[in-house]
């Protein structure tokens, strides 16, 4: 196929440029999610955590929310 697909449970997105050898391929806008919710995790432990693959595969398996593509929808709508 050759199309790097987000492998973020739930997200369409394709060819991320971020991949994990674990994880698989990540899109920039799961990345940055992810990023966030690691610094939350981390100020939550008290900044000695370094970041757990624990976290990393909750994440990669929660569904992502759509509520972005629904803005976006809003502001541009589509046609049928
Ligand atoms: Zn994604």
């Amino acid at each position: 196929m050759g199309v790097k697909g987000c492998d973020r449970n739930g997200c369409e997105n394709v060819m991320c440029d971020r991949c994990s050898n674990k994880y698989g391929y990540i899109c920039s806008d799961c990345f940055e999610e992810l990023h966030m919710l690691l610094q939350e995790i981390k100020i939550k432990k008290g900044l000695k955590m370094q970041h757990s693959d624990m976290s990393i595969k909750e994440f990669m398996e929660s569904k992502k929310e759509e509520k972005d593509s629904k803005d976006l929808n809003e502001v541009f709508p589509f046609k049928d």
